[in-house]
């Protein structure tokens, strides 16, 4: 059995290594790469013009393939904020309550990112940042998506 814990529940209960939740394919490896650079950058495609996010393989738009990165401003709004008070993922489970929202780029793309302290209520103008996480579970550093006043 696979989970959390690698004992049974009637013998003592080990922690065992964590990660974050993994990119999954090569756009989204991509992507995880740039972000933990503090790199906010984003696939455009080079057919239409559309930019999209999280990253694919294809334009969800026109299914070209043609895709470049290109760095973002991160302007946007805020539309709604929550608390998350227990991660869903495991990885995540060691950090305090957690402010998140979800944000609107002017771009047309919508990001969940967490908020920081300075961060306007919802209806207003943020900026969206990469961050490098260097306190993830398995010490390789990841990238976080960031709102921030803009
Ligand atoms: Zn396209």
């Amino acid at each position: 059995m696979s989970g959390v814990y690698s004992k049974p529940v009637s013998g003592p209960i080990e922690p065992v290594a964590m990660t974050p939740p993994q990119p999954g394919s090569p756009a989204g490896q991509a992507l995880s790469a740039r972000l933990a650079a503090g790199r906010l950058e984003m696939q455009v495609c080079t057919a239409c013009g559309r930019v999209q996010y999280p990253a694919r393989e294809l334009c969800a738009s026109c299914l070209s393939t043609d895709l470049d990165w290109r760095a973002q401003d991160g302007l946007g709004t805020l539309i709604a904020t929550t608390v998350v008070r227990r991660p869903y993922d495991p990885a995540f489970q060691s950090r305090p309550l957690v402010r998140i929202g979800l944000i609107r780029l002017d771009t047309e793309v919508t990001v969940i990112a967490f908020l920081d302290e300075h961060c306007p209520p919802p209806r207003e103008r943020v900026r969206i940042v990469a961050l490098s996480d260097p306190a993830g579970s398995d010490g390789a550093g990841h990238g976080l998506l960031v709102a921030q006043a803009p």
